[in-house]
């Protein structure tokens, strides 16, 4: 499926008036988000609005991200090429999508099966062939390729996951939105040897990452989440 030109503009315009005019400097990541297709990642009632400087709907009561905010978890995370970087929160398989770009591997959890299986299809269908997307509780992260030179959680944490903590390699970068069901905090977590060192970066609001040593389904089922992502 080709794109439209106006698609490819307004995608230019979006790196330049949300990315560039803001705080994202990092060369590959505003090459990366030039270049994977969001509109193709929403759906189609939703394509009009693909490069607007907001988070929108996929369905099951989860969202797309805002790009801005995409682009700023991608250069937080700073992957290198030779790393695998853990994604928790697949949704659509955008933020997938744009780490793939710039990562060796991908392997990005989703809790959702029919999001999971809507994000291999659309992945397939661009022919990004470094991500594999795994279906379950990515609150445990996933010990079997362990440590993760970055891992990036798109969902709200009440806390750092110590599973996620103890699978980020020396160096590695964990970048995660943890605060309470109105908003968060963007913190970025790099580990030093057996240390880890916490920046906070910028309030946030995020759908609630639900799990073993996230929320209960029942907690983030009550009235007042902002589902903002
Ligand atoms: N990164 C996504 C994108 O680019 O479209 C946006 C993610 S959306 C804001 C948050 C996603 O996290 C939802 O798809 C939700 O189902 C998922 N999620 C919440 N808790 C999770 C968990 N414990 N494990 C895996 N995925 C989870």
């Amino acid at each position: 499926m080709e794109e439209t030109e106006a698609q490819a503009l307004e995608r230019r315009r979006m790196v330049d008036s949300q990315l560039r005019s803001r705080d994202i400097m990092d060369r590959r990541v505003l090459a990366a988000m030039g270049q994977v297709p969001r509109h193709r990642f929403v759906r189609p009632v939703d394509q009009p609005q693909a490069y607007a400087d907001a988070p929108l709907p996929i369905g099951h009561r989860q969202t797309i991200s805002q790009p801005y905010i995409v682009a700023l978890m991608t250069q937080l995370v700073e992957a290198r090429p030779e790393d695998t970087v853990l994604e928790i929160g697949t949704g659509s398989g955008y933020q997938a999508a744009v780490l793939a770009a710039l990562a060796r591997r991908v392997i990005s959890v989703e809790r959702i099966p029919e999001l999971a299986a809507q994000a291999r299809r659309i992945l397939a269908e661009l022919g990004i062939m470094n991500v594999e997307i795994i279906e379950g509780d990515g609150t445990r992260g996933h010990a079997a390729e362990a440590p993760y030179a970055g891992i990036v959680v798109t969902a709200g944490a009440p806390r750092l996951p110590v599973a996620l903590r103890d699978q980020l390699a020396d160096g590695g970068r964990l970048v995660l939105p943890v605060g309470s069901r109105d908003g968060q905090m963007l913190e970025r977590w790099t580990r030093r040897g057996g240390e880890v060192h916490r920046e906070r970066i910028a309030p946030v609001a995020f759908v609630p990452l639900i799990g073993d040593q996230g929320w209960s389904e029942e907690a983030a089922g009550r009235e007042g989440w902002s589902f903002g992502g």
